[in-house]
């Protein structure tokens, strides 16, 4: 079957996120987009994947657990899960290593951990835009490790895409897809996003992926099998 999907959207955990982007929010957008499967990617962070999640199973819409990591050399990387346990494993593994600067909610935004009512359960005292410790050569594997799939993401923006800063897609870092809006150029499978920051920069459904089950474990396979085809 056909699933409209958007992999990157932003939470009001993310500084740069608007504070609308709450759990309840981002799933009636997105439903009201069309959309079938979304994931909630925040900067370095997954504490609100547990929330959107539950709203998407109440709603009849499937969300992955991600997150959009920033690379030691500032690079940006999508990280797509099935399940939250196994992104809990790499936010843990980055929680030693990131950067410890504290938020400045005036100047960056505030950084808003909400439950499945849009209530705020807490908030992120460090920055969370900043470098995660985990070199851009690790990342591929290391995400693979931990059971999620590592795509560059928005390969086609100058800042923080893969392209913008090492300034060639090097091939033997081990990714097996990009993001990005036009065609990469790269020889690998491709998928868009919309990046949303706000509720309306959310995809219409546009972009859709073949899946056996409109499901995360569906959905997952779907993407692996696409990433195989790359190889
Ligand atoms: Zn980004
Ligand atoms: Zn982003």
């Amino acid at each position: 079957m056909k699933l409209y999907y958007d992999f990157h959207i932003h939470s009001c955990l993310s500084p740069c996120g608007d504070e609308d982007n709450t759990p309840n929010n981002i799933v009636n957008m997105a439903l009201l987009k069309g959309l079938n499967v979304i994931a909630l990617a925040d900067h370095n962070t997954g504490k609100n994947c547990p929330a959107v999640m539950a709203v998407g199973r109440k709603n009849g819409l499937v969300v992955l657990p991600a997150m959009e990591l920033t690379t030691s050399e500032d690079i940006h990387i999508l990280c797509l899960f099935e399940r939250y346990e196994d992104l809990q494993k790499l936010e843990e593994h980055i929680s030693s290593r990131r950067m410890k600067i504290a938020n400045r909610p005036e100047v960056f935004g505030r950084q808003l951990i909400m439950n499945e009512k849009d209530e705020v359960i807490g908030e992120e005292e460090h920055l969370l835009i900043v470098s995660s410790g985990v070199s851009v050569e690790d990342v591929a594997a290391l995400v693979k490790g931990f059971g999620g799939i590592a795509i560059p993401a928005h390969i086609d923006k100058q800042s923080n895409g893969i392209i913008g800063v090492l300034g060639f897609f090097d091939d033997s870092l081990g990714f097996e897809m990009v993001e990005c809006t036009v065609d990469s150029g790269v020889k690998l499978p491709q998928i868009t996003d919309s990046d949303a920051h706000y509720l309306w920069d959310i995809s219409e459904a546009e972009h859709f992926i073949e899946a056996e089950t409109c499901s995360a474990r569906g959905v997952f396979a779907a993407l692996k099998k696409l990433c195989a085809r790359g190889e």
